[in-house]
């Protein structure tokens, strides 16, 4: 009795809220925080779609702001041209989570902004994140708010050798991070974080890092693309495959995990779970990323929707497509390193039919730059691992 009165008011409240929901539909214009090659992606997906794309940064002549119809160009604490620029869009998202609360606030009083604040607050700040993970149970590697240099001291004897010490704000790619190999490193590497808010996190001896590109609308509907197995040069994402080589028990268990983690941040839009593989086969959360990821790429050339069209149904209230995999496949980043000695050979790279070449609109190639990537499709992923790497080697030939 009381369970039939319960799926009686789940369905009156469904009913309602389908009602009511606003979908944003082609034509509307989205706006995007942030100007990269993420934006630049999920821009491109949401013109084929039909839809204008306006982006927000500091910068100008961005990725993003490229291929959108309407760029600002503007500090993020600039909350007038913020407020103008929620009045002028449908619907906000973001693809560069160090976006200030206040300007996600001030542009929310205006404009629907996915995924919601909270999140990104959270997602932004490593202890944030691990606050959350640890409350809600999900497996992370043990941690600590490292305050003072005694606290670090005290902390890696406790963790072992070697930790990691990493500022809670502002890191990606490794930056803002240090390995504390022994005693004397403590000094050091704390004056390195030059006051910031740090987090110390016990080292992972891991067998491999992998990740699930996840996406969730409104009403709760979850999509995903299995499980994403990324190797990582000195820090940097080098190379992603699908599917990744695991255990369906494990597979299941990545997806699941990604899976709460959405639920549990009542996420609309798309969010990364970046995990270690530990050599006794157990997941560990390493980083949430609420947005599209490095990893997903591969689903542009390789999925019957790519990851920047899902975000894209999630803010809008669109049904999701179907993430079917056409083949295994591989993607390989392109770093500005590649340009040290001159325009890379992209003839002899697209030699093979099967790559895919996509650059971001970038200018300068700094070295650790992401400047693009490459992408193909094979019989296995490993095949396609070995194909696009021997694609991007013959980017450096004469
Ligand atoms: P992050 O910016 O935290 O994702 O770190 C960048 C990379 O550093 C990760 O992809 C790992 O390869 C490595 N790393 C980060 N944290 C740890 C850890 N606790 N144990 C081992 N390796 C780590």
């Amino acid at each position: 009795m009381c369970l039939n009165l319960a799926k009686l008011f789940r369905r009156i409240f469904l009913f309602f809220f389908f009602l009511f929901m606003k979908q944003i539909l082609p034509n509307s214009t989205v706006g995007v925080f942030g100007s990269g090659q993420l934006g630049r992606m999920f821009a491109i997906e949401a013109r084929k779609m039909g839809y204008r794309v306006h982006t927000f940064s500091p910068a100008s002549d961005t990725p993003t702001g490229q291929v959108a119809d309407f760029e600002t160009v503007a500090e993020y604490e600039d909350l007038n041209q913020v407020k103008r620029f929620a009045q002028n869009v449908d619907v906000v998202t973001f693809e560069f989570e160090n976006v200030p609360s206040k300007t996600v606030e001030a542009a929310s009083q205006f404009v629907s902004v996915h995924p919601r604040g909270e999140v990104l607050h959270i997602a932004q700040n490593r202890l944030r994140e691990k606050n959350f993970l640890s409350q809600k149970n999900f497996p992370i590697t043990p941690y600590r708010h490292i305050k003072t240099l005694e606290d670090l001291q005290t902390t890696v004897q406790e963790f072992g050798f070697p930790s990691i010490l990493k500022t809670a704000g502002f890191g990606y790619d490794g930056k803002g991070q240090a390995k504390i190999k022994s005693l004397h490193d403590c000094e050091t590497a704390f004056e390195q974080i030059k006051g910031n808010e740090a987090v110390l996190e016990a080292f992972v001896d891991f067998e491999k890092e992998v990740s699930v590109v996840g996406a969730r609308d409104e009403q709760g509907n979850f999509a995903h693309y299995g499980v994403i197995e990324n190797a990582h040069a000195n820090h940097i994402l080098d190379c992603s495959f699908a599917p990744a080589y695991l255990s369906e028990k494990i597979q299941k268990e990545a997806v699941e995990i990604a899976h709460g983690v959405l639920d549990a941040l009542e996420v609309v839009g798309v969010m990364t779970v970046e995990f270690f593989l530990t050599k006794d086969e157990k997941l560990l959360v390493n980083e949430l990323a609420p947005r599209p990821h490095n990893s997903g790429h591969l689903t542009i050339d390789a999925c019957a929707t790519n990851q920047f069209e899902q975000q894209l149904r999630a803010v809008c209230g669109l049904p999701f497509g179907s993430t079917e995999f056409y083949k295994s496949a591989a993607m390989a980043n392109l770093l500005g390193d590649l340009w040290k000695n001159g325009e890379p050979n992209w003839a002899k790279a697209l030699e093979n039919q099967n790559v895919k070449l996509h650059l971001y609109g970038k200018q300068e190639a700094r070295c650790g730059r992401k400047m693009g990537h490459l992408t193909t499709l094979a019989a296995t992923a490993e095949s396609a691992v070995e194909i696009i790497k021997k694609s991007r080697n013959k980017l450096k030939q004469k």
